[in-house]
């Protein structure tokens, strides 16, 4: 009897960006049981291996923390609220603005992510606040609002059925983004045409009809070579470019004196498959490109987007059904930590801290006198406090000592902090280094609002208590805002907190929580009639004209050479999620993948004679791990894959910290090694 529910809620998944649809259902304070909520308009009722086992286990588990923990004689110990909360607030007081940084999350909702950004830039006085956006789609923030003027996915979910070809490049959505997977083979099954272009042999690709295993860190190249056949054999969409573009000139001719034979010897790709890929990507339409973290997690990964959007724009795929550029979000709501300014530049809603009348709307609405410096990003303030700078840091639900590249290094940076506090449901491996814990309640103990990978704000529901004395994030952060003298943090609770944002977040503006009741609204939706917005750029660009942007090709930062000859890629298994501190306390899904893997092409694997199972040592410049070598057969010759969801194999130790200029992204996609068997 007791595993009948009595009761049910319908909430969204807290894993990716899909943003599925879960219907809780509980008996008293325990989710009994889960199923898909059919009236979802993304998911209707579908859901992953993750989304349907992956949810009692972790917010069930014993090592749930249900109160507050301050560190005492170096012991953790348990404190009411009150004491913790008047730790930090009275250790946060004792540094300047230019000593104290804030991470905040993409798994906290946008009413939390707004408050987060609203105490570091209100209270604290600074704008180095940051997100894991860092780590995966800021290049792809750059590179779309330079060429689009906005930096989102531009079509829907449910729109991409309406392609006739899709160009799938550095992503592996059947296993990241199931449920996109499954529209897209629907579609392939329905005559859809597939290219896939990935270092990795992703599951798709046995599906595509041309496959490009391109070497990891050419995508610019590739791109542009495609770029290069279209218009030399005027398969590009005049209209389109002449009505709706600029810079269409300066792009050709950029490409005047590009090698196309050079090109396909970097990519290690045939060029008669390169052309094929080109002319059949031009000659469907609509066709859609999708990508996700293999062309933003790179030192040019704003190149790399750059590239996909003059392909784009070329073959006039831009605000149409089934077209588009397509970025897939990892994180549940990394889309709306975004948009709620989580970041060091920008206010709620992409509204820059370095324009003066933006700035005085913010100030006049939050009663005080804000910084104008742009802020530190993720690894700017590492940096800084390796450096002895910032001195003091509170990170939301953030696990930096396994998801930051050269996390050896991160975890001596954070040593050094005088102050960390951390925010989180769990110890996780970094919260192990802080001096104070704040209790945090799991996504189906609060209420507020997600935004999905479509731009689509969806209403997140508490279906039970919190656990023990842990609150929702929300709750704790409005509680420091209060206590450090702050005004404005009197919230009754996220709807409050949701109207204050909206009121001034343009392209939220239109979106209220009685809004959301039936299904969500995809931003802009600048005023409460609006409908919201499925496609962007249907009419003309956010910033007018779309611009093309040459790019040029720069290598990695590391290449294989003789003590590294390996190329070392990372991405993420379909049963766990980036640092896996909830799938790794989920029983079945530890099961399907209890530890890391080693993928190594078999003829590499033969030279060494590694055999599937036997453990391998990968080493880089920055240190070694060790890993259960697997024979992948179609992986290319020369790179590895490994995912970094597990503390035993810490992946980013050995991972690269060299990172795109203009994102501050790094370049967790390359990074030279060698193997040694164990
Ligand atoms: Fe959750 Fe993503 Fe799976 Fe949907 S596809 S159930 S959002 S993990």
């Amino acid at each position: 009897i007791d595993t009948i529910p009595d009761n049910e809620q319908a909430t969204i998944c807290p894993y990716c960006g899909v943003g599925c649809g879960l219907i809780l259902k509980t008996r008293g304070a325990r989710i009994v049981s889960i199923s898909g909520d059919s009236s979802n308009p993304v998911s209707k009722g579908r859901l992953c291996v993750k989304g349907r086992y992956g949810v009692t286990g972790f917010v069930h588990h014993p090592d749930r923390l249900t109160g507050p923990l301050v560190r005492k004689n170096g012991v953790y110990t348990p404190v009411p609220w009150d004491e913790a909360l008047e730790t930090v607030c009275s250790r946060l007081a004792q540094y300047k603005p230019s000593e104290v940084a804030v991470i905040s999350s993409a798994k906290a909702t946008n009413e939390e992510n707004y408050l987060i950004q609203k105490l570091a830039r209100a209270v604290l006085e600074t704008n180095s606040i940051d997100h894991c956006a860092r780590l995966c789609h800021a290049p792809t923030v750059a590179g779309l609002a330079a060429a689009f003027g906005s930096g989102a996915m531009t079509n829907s979910i449910g729109d991409l059925k309406k392609a006739a070809c899709f160009f799938i490049i550095g992503a592996n959505t059947s296993e990241s983004h199931p449920i996109i997977g499954f529209d897209l083979k629907q579609a392939i099954k329905n005559g859809a045409r597939l290219i896939v272009a990935n270092p990795a042999p992703v599951p798709l690709a046995s599906r595509a009809d041309i496959y490009l295993q391109h070497t990891p860190g050419s995508d610019v190249v590739l791109l542009s070579a495609m770029c290069k056949v279209i218009i030399s054999e005027g398969l590009f969409d005049r209209t389109f470019i002449e009505e709706r573009t600029e810079g269409f000139e300066e792009l050709a001719a950029s490409l005047a004196d590009f090698s196309l034979d050079q090109a396909a010897e970097t990519c290690g790709v045939p060029l008669t498959d390169i052309k094929a890929a080109a002319r059949l990507y031009a000659s469907s339409q609509p066709a859609a490109i999708l990508y996700a973290m293999g062309i933003t997690q790179h030192s040019h990964g704003t190149e790399n987007v750059l590239a996909v959007a003059n392909l784009a724009m070329l073959t006039g795929n831009i605000g149409k059904p089934g077209g588009g550029v397509n970025p897939l979000r990892g994180q549940n709501n990394v889309q709306g930590a975004c948009d709620m300014g989580a970041l060091p530049d920008v206010y709620p809603g992409y509204q820059k801290v370095g324009d003066a009348a933006t700035r005085r709307k913010f100030e006049s609405a939050w009663g005080v006198k804000l910084p104008y410096r742009r802020g530190l990003t993720v690894p700017e303030i590492l940096d800084s406090i390796d450096r002895g700078k910032i001195k003091a840091l509170y990170i939301v639900g953030e696990n930096l000592i396994l998801s930051e590249p050269d996390s050896g290094r991160v975890r001596q940076a954070l040593s050094k902090l005088e102050f960390l506090a951390i925010q989180d449901i769990f110890i996780t491996e970094t919260a192990e280094l802080a001096h104070v814990i704040l209790a945090a309640a799991s996504f189906a103990e609060k209420e507020g609002t997600f935004t999905n990978t479509e731009r689509r704000v969806q209403r997140l529901r508490q279906a039970i208590q919190p656990a023990g004395e842990s609150r929702p994030d929300w709750w704790i952060t409005a509680e420091l805002g209060k206590r450090l003298g702050g005004k404005g943090f009197n919230y009754s609770g996220p709807e409050q907190i949701f109207n204050e944002m909206r009121a001034l977040t343009p392209s939220y503006s239109g979106i209220s929580y009685h809004r959301l009741e039936s299904g969500g609204l995809q931003w802009p939706c600048p005023d409460e009639d609006h409908p919201g917005t499925p496609i962007l750029h249907a009419k003309q660009f956010a910033r007018g004209r779309g611009i093309f942007k040459p790019v040029g090709y720069l290598p990695p930062a590391e290449q294989p050479d003789a003590d590294f000859p390996f190329i070392l890629t990372t991405g993420r298994s379909p049963y766990h999620f980036h640092t896996g501190t909830m799938t790794r306390r989920v029983t079945g899904l530890k099961a399907l993948q209890p530890r890391e893997i080693l993928e190594i092409a078999s003829s590499d694997a033969a030279r060494l004679a590694i055999s599937a199972g036997d453990t391998v040592r990968v080493t880089s410049r920055r240190g070694a791990v060790t890993a259960e070598a697997r024979i992948n057969r179609r992986l290319k010759p020369g790179v590895v894959f490994m995912s970094f969801h597990f503390p035993e194999t810490n992946t980013n130790i050995i991972t690269s910290p060299a990172s795109d200029p203009s994102s501050g992204t790094p370049e967790l996609k390359v990074a030279a090694v060698r193997l040694e068997k164990v």
